[in-house]
C-alpha cells in the first residue's frame, strides 16, 4: 500500500511515521518550499518526499494534514479523481473555515458552547458586548492560523479589537465578520474522533500548551506541547462528550447532505455547567497529533482506510502508554520567527529510548547541516508507562538539542499542572 501525507508540519511527520508501520511507501507532500526532514523509518519503510501537486500523486490513501487545504477542497477534488482521502470535502471542512457557520450548527444541533453572537456591523456587536458580563471574547469568522481570538477582561480592549478586525485592517476578509462570545473557564481538553459520518471512533484525549510561556502567559502560539492521556478528563465525561457533542453535529451534517468522512477535532472548555465547545477543527490537531498518534493501535493506516471509504468498523483500544511532546521553537516565534539556525544534536536525541524527534520546520542544505525554516522547529515526544516518565523522556530529548535562541516551555505534563 502506499499512502500519500499532504503537509509538512510535525504532525504530518507524525502521520507519516504512523502510517509507515504498516505502509509499504508514504509519500509527504509538503506545501510551500518548506520541506521536513524525515529520517529513517523503523522496520525498512521509506518515507519519500514529492513536490508534485497531491493531484499527481499515486496513493491509494490520501490523508490531508492541515486545514487550508481541506476548506480550499482538495479533498473534494481528490475523490474526483476516484482517490480514497481522510479529510472532510470544503463542505464539511466550513465548521473550520467559519466561525459563524460552525456556531449556527452548533445551536442548530443544541450543542452546548459559550453564548454568542455574528456580526458584521461594529454598533451591532458593540451593544452585544456590553450585554455580556466578561470576560470577552473575539473571534474571526475565517481562518487566521489560532490568531484571530481574543480574549480579554477589559470591555474597551475587546471594543477596539472589534473595530480592527471589522474595518479589514487586523485580519483582511478574514475578520470582517466576528464571532462575539461570553468567556468560559475552565480547564481544556482536545478530542479528536474518527468518523466515517456515522460511526466514531474516539481517538485518546489530549491537552495542549497554546502560550508561548510557562504557566500559560505571553502570546497564543499554533502550540508549544501536549500530552495524552489527561488524567482529569473521565471515561465517563467522554462518554458524555460522544453522545451530547460529537452525535449531535454528525447529526448536523447528515442532515445537510455533508459527507463527513475524516477527523473531527472538538476543542472542550471543562465548566463547571459540564463540557463545552471552543472550537471545532477538521483535521488533527499539532501538537495533539504527535502525543496520540503513537497511542493508537498499530494500524492506523487501516483504519483510517475504513473511516475514508464510509465502512469504520474496527473498535480499537488506546495504548495504556502515556506521551508527551515538548515543541522547540525558532527565537522571535510567533511574532517573528527567526530562521537558519542550525540544528544539533539530532540523532543523539533521536537514538534515546523512548523518544522521537518529529521536525515541524526544518531543511537539510547542501552542507548536511539540518537548519530551522519556520516558527516550531521540532516536537520531542517522550513515551513511556506513565505522564512522569514520558515527561522526563521528552525533556532528555530537548535538553539534547541545541537551537540557538530556542524557546521552550518548561512545564508541558508538569504534576504542578495537573492539580491546578
Ligand atoms: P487554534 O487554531 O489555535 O485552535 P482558533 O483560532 O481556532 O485557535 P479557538 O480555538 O476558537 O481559536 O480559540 C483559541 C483559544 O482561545 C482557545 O483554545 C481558548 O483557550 C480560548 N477561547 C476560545 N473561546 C473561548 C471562550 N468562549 N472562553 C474562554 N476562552 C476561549
Amino acid at each position: 500500500m502506499r499512502a500519500l501525507v499532504v503537509g509538512s508540519g510535525a504532525r504530518e511527520h507524525a502521520l507519516a511515521l504512523a502510517l509507515a508501520r504498516t505502509v509499504d511507501v508514504v509519500v509527504q507532500r509538503p506545501e510551500a518550499e518548506r520541506c521536513p526532514f524525515v529520517g529513517p523509518v523503523p522496520g525498512g519503510q521509506r518515507i519519500d518526499a514529492s513536490s508534485e501537486p497531491p493531484e499527481a500523486i499515486e496513493a491509494d490513501l490520501v490523508v490531508v494534514g492541515p486545514e487550508e487545504p481541506l476548506v480550499a477542497g482538495l479533498a473534494d477534488r481528490l475523490r474526483a479523481l476516484g482517490r480514497l482521502v481522510l479529510g472532510p470535502g470544503a463542505a464539511g471542512a466550513v465548521l473550520e473555515g467559519s466561525k459563524a457557520a460552525m456556531k449556527r450548527l452548533l445551536a442548530e444541533a443544541k450543542v452546548p458552547t459559550a453564548r454568542f453572537g455574528i456580526f458584521d456591523d461594529l454598533a451591532e456587536a458593540k451593544a452585544f458586548l456590553r450585554e455580556l458580563p466578561g470576560p470577552f471574547v473575539v473571534k474571526t469568522d475565517g481562518l487566521a492560523a489560532g490568531k484571530g481570538v481574543l480574549v480579554t477582561e477589559d470591555p474597551a480592549e475587546a471594543e477596539a479589537d472589534l473595530a480592527a478586525k471589522l474595518s479589514g485592517a487586523a485580519f483582511g476578509d478574514a475578520g470582517r465578520t466576528v464571532v462575539v462570545e461570553e468567556g468560559l473557564s475552565g480547564r481544556e481538553v482536545s478530542l479528536m474522533v474518527l468518523t466515517d459520518g456515522t460511526r466514531v471512533v474516539p481517538l485518546p484525549p489530549a491537552r495542549d500548551a497554546k502560550r508561548l510561556l510557562d504557566g500559560d502567559q505571553g502570546p497564543n502560539t499554533g502550540g508549544m506541547g501536549a500530552y495524552s492521556p489527561v488524567p482529569d478528563f473521565e471515561h465517563r465525561t467522554q462518554d458524555q462528550v460522544l453522545d451530547q457533542i460529537v452525535e449531535p453535529i454528525l447529526a448536523a451534517l447528515r442532515r445537510r447532505a455533508v459527507d463527513y468522512r475524516g477527523v473531527l477535532y472538538v476543542g472542550l472548555m471543562l465548566t463547571v455547567d459540564g463540557p463545552m465547545v471552543l472550537e471545532l477543527n477538521v483535521r488533527l490537531g499539532d501538537p495533539e497529533a504527535q502525543v496520540v498518534l503513537p497511542r493508537v493501535p498499530e494500524d492506523l493506516a487501516g483504519l483510517f482506510a475504513e473511516a475514508a471509504s464510509g465502512r469504520l468498523r474496527s473498535d480499537p483500544r488506546p495504548s495504556p502508554d502515556a506521551a508527551v511532546g515538548v515543541v522547540l521553537a525558532a527565537p522571535g516565534y510567533p511574532r517573528a520567527p527567526e530562521t537558519g539556525g542550525v540544528l544539533e544534536g539530532l540523532e543523539e536525541a533521536a537514538a534515546l529510548p523512548g523518544v522521537t524527534v518529529l521536525h515541524g520546520a526544518t531543511a537539510r542544505g547542501d552542507d548536511g547541516r539540518v537548519r530551522a525554516t519556520g516558527g516550531r522547529v521540532l516536537t520531542l515526544v517522550g513515551q513511556g508507562p506513565d505522564l512522569g516518565q514520558a515527561r522526563a523522556r521528552a525533556y532528555e530529548a530537548l535538553a539534547t538539542v541545541h537551537l540557538p535562541g530556542g524557546q521552550w516551555r518548561t512545564d508541558i505534563a508538569r504534576p504542578e499542572e495537573e492539580d491546578r
